[in-house]
């Protein structure tokens, strides 16, 4: 299996490139986010315990996202690869992967990482506010509380990929199809 995880701040436009990564590459894509959502919607009671942290931009606790991640793992064995998108996002859940990952004879391949500036990010989120409807993405205080978690507990994931020459940065600024190329000619030689 070929494993991606897909990084970057908010905003950033993971969700898009993997939806075209996931075509190319005949992958499976967890957007950890999207699941979340996905059991709001549902109403599960998953999707209660989640809404309670990200209506107000805050990580839904590791315990609970690890437990989710490695439900949706095990759903896909069969599949050629996945794309993690919005996941790991603190290092206890990297560790948690990779220790998933390895017991399953698998391991995270690389990571890729969309660079863009801060500054261009909340202006898109805020803008992707008006039609997503997503409660995070509608307030700019929520947004830059977003930010400050990102700089405090995820960011530091770099490092963690950067030690086991595992990540890869890939400018996240231009037209989608520009990017999708960038990032394809990395993950092209994992
Ligand atoms: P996203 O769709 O990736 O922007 O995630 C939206 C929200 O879902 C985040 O702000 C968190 O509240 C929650 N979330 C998604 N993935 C994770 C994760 N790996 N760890 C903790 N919370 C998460």
């Amino acid at each position: 299996m070929k494993n991606i995880v897909l990084f970057g701040p908010p905003g950033v436009g993971k969700g898009t490139q993997a939806a075209l990564l996931k075509e190319r590459y005949d992958l499976v894509h967890i957007s950890t986010g999207d699941v979340f959502r996905e059991h709001i919607k549902n109403k599960t009671e998953l999707g209660k315990l989640a809404s309670s942290y990200m209506d107000y931009g805050n990580l839904v606790p590791d315990k609970v996202t690890i437990e989710m991640l490695k439900s949706e793992i095990n759903k896909n064995l069969d599949a050629k690869g996945i794309i993690f998108d919005g996941f790991p996002r603190t290092i206890v859940q990297a560790t948690e992967l990779d220790s998933c990952l390895k017991v399953k004879g698998l391991k995270v391949n690389g990571m890729v990482a969309l660079e863009v500036p801060e500054n261009l990010l909340v202006e898109r989120i805020l803008n992707r506010g008006k039609t997503s409807g997503r409660p995070d993405d509608q307030d700019e205080g929520k947004i830059r509380h977003r930010f400050g978690l990102y700089r405090t507990k995820t960011a530091i994931l770099r490092e963690y990929y950067q030690e086991q020459n595992k990540y890869f940065g890939v400018n996240g600024v231009g037209a989608i199809d520009e990017i999708t190329q960038r990032l394809t000619d990395v993950i092209d030689k994992f």
